[in-house]
């Protein structure tokens, strides 16, 4: 069984983007920046963003964060995004989700201009995504293809089972791999047999969100178990949405929880915020 270390990728990745970010500067006699805006006190976007605007600095590109209180209503929103779609020093915008309830988020996601959506959440990037163009696609399903590619995993006629299909990861993901040449089958609330459907996997998704939910039993032996879920288990410690421990002894490849898809995933964030600016100035 081989550990796929997100981590280290992540880091090989952001080694990559520091050099296209000098570059950039170089060449267009500015930083490239990212608009990130967070709405409300909401304590793991607190983190998210944390660790997004690290990401920037640890490349050397520009952050500008926007924290509004979570009374802030559609309009004061709306109003920053129209404002951040406007700057030319920002080549990339982000708004953390989920948004407080009484807030629209489709409205104001449509609000961000397809070349700046750089989570790749916005109707047009998914548009182009489900018609295989080039499109920028959400980060995490973006990082888990770029884990494959890194491993030599190849994805072309395999039997690829993603559990979830949440907009922000399981159905991009399965627009990847369906693009990439798998024979794809996406599983969720209301899927019968799913652990047969699981067991047929020579590439198994997990992005449900439950603590532990792919046991080994569920796995078919040398499958390749990537693990998309960020949860809490009963003791209250990080765990993914399959049961490590014992599915390490199946798989032929897995991601661990924490340092397999979680690292990737801001990796994906800073490399669409790089390409948008390299895009611009084309
Ligand atoms: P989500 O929006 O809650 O979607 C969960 C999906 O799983 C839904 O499609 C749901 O089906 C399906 N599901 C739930 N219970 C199921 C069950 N018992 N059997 C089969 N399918 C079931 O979650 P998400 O935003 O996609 O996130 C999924 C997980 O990934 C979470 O743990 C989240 O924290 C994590 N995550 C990690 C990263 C990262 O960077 N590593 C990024 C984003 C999310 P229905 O559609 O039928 O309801």
């Amino acid at each position: 069984m081989t550990l796929i270390d997100g981590k280290k990728i992540a880091a090989d990745i952001k080694g990559e983007l520091r050099e296209r970010a000098v570059a950039f500067e170089e060449r267009c006699g500015k930083k490239i920046g990212l608009a990130v805006v967070l709405v409300g006190q909401d304590p793991a976007s607190q983190v998210y963003v944390k660790n997004k605007i690290k990401g920037c600095s640890e490349i050397g590109i520009r952050s500008f964060s926007h924290y509004l209180p979570d009374t802030a209503t559609q309009a004061e929103v709306l109003q920053l995004i129209t404002e951040l779609a406007k700057d030319e020093n920002v080549h990339g915008i982000l708004v953390q989700l989920p948004l407080p309830k009484h807030l629209d988020a489709k409205m104001l996601l449509a609000a961000i201009p397809p070349q700046k959506d750089v989570d790749g959440f916005g109707a047009e990037n998914i548009g182009k995504l489900a018609l295989n163009e080039t499109s920028t696609v959400a980060c995490t399903p973006l990082g888990v293809m770029e884990l494959l590619k890194r491993y030599d995993i190849s994805v072309k006629g395999k039997c690829a089972v993603v559990l979830g299909r949440s907009n922000i990861v399981g159905r991009p993901m399965a627009m990847l791999l369906l693009n990439a040449d798998a024979t794809v089958t996406v599983c969720h609330s209301a899927t019968e047999n799913i652990r047969e459907e699981c067991k047929r996997a020579d590439i198994l998704i997990a992005a449900v969100g439950k603590p532990k939910f792919v046991t080994a039993d569920m796995v078919k032996p040398d499958a390749v178990v990537i693990d998309v879920g960020i949860n809490r288990d009963e003791c209250g410690n990080l765990c993914g949405d399959v049961d490590f421990e014992a599915v390490r002894n199946v798989a032929s490849y897995i991601t661990p929880v924490p340092g397999g898809v979680g690292p990737m995933t801001i990796a994906m964030l800073l490399s669409n915020t790089v390409k948008a600016a390299e895009r611009l100035f084309r």
